[in-house]
C-alpha cells in the first residue's frame, strides 16, 4: 500500500480581503446552488406542484450577510413558487426568475437601479446558464459539485455542495475575509437574546 496516494483533499477556498470590502450585492443562481438541483414534480388535483429543498444553515448565512448591509439577489432560469416564497422567507432584496435563463440582462437591470457596478457583485454559480454573469462580476463563486466550467470561471471554489451548505460556506468566507464574521455572529445571538 502506499500511502498519500488517494485522491486529495480540496484546498480550504481562501479570498482576498480587499476584494471581499468591494463587494455590496451577492447573487445566488436557485438549482443547484440554493437547492441541490433536484426539483420534485406532483399533480395535487390536476394543479402542477413543482417542490424544491433548502437548507436552513444557507438561509441563516444569508440573514448574516443582510445584518452585515450587503444586499441579496437570487436570479434563476427556472420558474416556480418555491422559489417566491423562498426569497419572500428569506427577504431578499431581488428576485428574477426567467424561464429563458438571460441572467446578464437580469443582472444588468438591478445593478441599474441599485447604482452598483458589476466588480462590486459576488456570484455563486453553478454550471453553463451561470457562465455570462461569472466572467462579468467582480466575485465569481462556484459550489463544490459545479460543472468543470463553472469552476474555471470562478474565483472562488468552494468544497461544499448545492443545497447542502455551499451558501453557508461562501456568507461565512465572505464575512471572515472582511473581518466581520464574529461580530456579526455576536449581534445575531445578542439580537435573538432580546427578543425572548
Ligand atoms: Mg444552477
Amino acid at each position: 500500500m502506499i500511502l498519500g496516494s488517494g485522491p486529495q483533499a480540496p484546498l480550504t477556498p481562501t479570498l482576498d480581503a480587499q476584494l471581499a470590502s468591494r463587494i455590496r450585492l451577492v447573487c445566488f443562481d436557485v438549482d443547484g446552488v440554493l437547492t441541490d438541483g433536484g426539483v420534485i414534480l406532483g399533480d395535487a388535483g390536476g394543479t402542477r406542484v413543482e417542490l424544491k429543498r433548502y437548507d436552513i444553515q444557507d438561509g441563516l448565512g444569508i440573514k448574516m450577510l443582510q445584518q452585515a448591509g450587503i444586499l441579496i439577489a437570487i436570479i434563476t432560469g427556472r420558474e416556480s413558487d418555491s422559489v417566491a416564497l423562498r426569497a419572500k422567507e428569506l427577504a431578499v432584496d431581488e428576485v428574477v426568475q426567467d424561464n429563458q435563463a438571460r441572467k446578464v440582462q437580469a443582472l444588468r437591470s438591478i445593478l441599474q437601479r441599485r447604482g452598483l457596478e458589476w466588480p462590486e457583485v459576488a456570484f455563486v454559480g453553478d454550471d453553463l446558464p451561470d457562465l455570462g454573469v461569472m466572467r462579468l462580476v467582480g466575485l465569481p463563486v462556484c459550489v463544490g459539485n459545479g460543472s468543470s466550467e463553472a469552476r474555471r470561471a470562478a474565483k472562488v471554489a468552494l468544497q461544499r455542495t448545492g443545497g447542502a451548505g455551499a451558501v453557508r460556506e461562501f456568507c461565512e468566507l465572505l464575512l471572515r475575509a472582511r473581518g466581520e464574521w464574529d461580530a456579526q455572529v455576536e449581534r445575531y445571538v445578542a439580537s435573538r437574546e432580546a427578543e425572548q
